[in-house]
Parts: structure tokens; sequence; C-alpha cells
């Protein structure tokens, strides 16, 4: 998942002298797996809730795509690092912040080394390119189909910090009633 070009994608069993250099070396563990949709980004750090893990520096203008992130109405970045990794969850420990372009820890908890880094797709997404089924076995709190915030009550937004293109397209979707979220 390095930087553009369409020749992703095409090795399947992962060699580890093919795996690109890490990028974020004393931030971020990568678990790689040759099953699809299983590899995750894990902390290296421990962090206080609220605090700003990286900046995102090195994220160029794509179209929409599974590796994509929403930043606005309609545009999109890659990453191309491995932030890439960090998996969806309904109890994220990382918020994703396209405006500032910053990954944060949470508001309401630590983050401890080992944790997952999982952030809540529908913060950024509002339709996602391959919605999916949600395992993230967060229990209660998981919200099952994932397919961005389009479809998402606003019982169920309200639990999450939020971009602001979200909220504001929320904020369309039902009505343009202010003050709500
Ligand atoms: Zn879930």
């Amino acid at each position: 998942m390095s930087t553009t070009t369409t020749t992703t994608t095409t090795t399947t069993t992962t060699l580890p002298e093919a795996t690109p250099p890490p990028s974020h070396p004393n931030l971020i563990h990568i678990h790689r797996s040759p099953l699809p949709f299983a590899s995750g980004a894990y902390s290296l750090v421990s962090l206080p809730a609220g605090s700003l893990l990286t900046k995102i520096t090195t994220a160029t203008a794509s179209k929409k795509a599974y590796t994509s992130v929403q930043t606005g109405r309609d545009t999109h970045i890659e990453l191309n690092s491995d932030l890439v990794y960090c998996n969806h969850s309904c109890d994220p420990t990382i918020n994703f912040d396209m405006e500032k372009m910053e990954v944060r820890v949470v508001d309401d908890r630590d983050l401890k080394a080992g944790d997952p880094l999982t952030f809540f797709y529908p913060s950024t997404e509002w339709e996602m390119d391959q919605p999916f089924e949600c395992t993230c076995g967060s229990g209660e709190k998981c919200k099952g189909w994932i397919d961005g915030a389009k479809n998402l009550g606003n019982e169920v937004l309200g639990e999450y910090w939020l971009n602001r293109h979200i909220e504001e397209m929320v904020g369309e979707r039902d009505g343009g009633v202010e003050g709500r979220l």
C-alpha cells in the first residue's frame, strides 16, 4: 500500500523482503496477515486520551477506494503510510481528523501500548467504497453493517467524534436542522 500506481495487491503471500520499510517504526507495529483484511496496526506507545499520535504528512489526493480516507464532501486521500493498516472498530482507539490532518487518541480512553489502532470509519466516510459486516468484537457497541455515515442514525453517530464534513452532510440529510449532534 505504498505510493500510487495500479499494480498493487498482486502479491498474495508476503515475503518479508517484499514489505516496505515501516513508516512509523517508533509508533506503529503492523501485523501482516496473508488472510484478506486480517492485517492491522497496533500501538507501540501509551498516550493519554485526546493526545496526538501522529500528523498525517504523506497523504495524496485520490479517488474513493477501499484504502482511501474521505477529507471533505467530494475529496479523498491515500495515506501512503502504515496508517492505512488502521482498521475499523465500533469501539475505536483513535480518531482521524482530516481537517487538521491529525491522528489522535479518542477523547474518552487512554491508549496503551499493544492496543489495536482502530477508528470508526463512518467518522470520515459518508458512503464507503466497500461496505462490510463488522467483526470488531465490541459486543453491544458493534453496529454490524458498516457502509458509512449516510445510513446511520443520529443516536448512533452521536456516540462518536465525527469529522466536520460528516457532521455537515448529516445535517443536510436531516433537513438542515441546526444544533443537532
Ligand atoms: Zn463493530
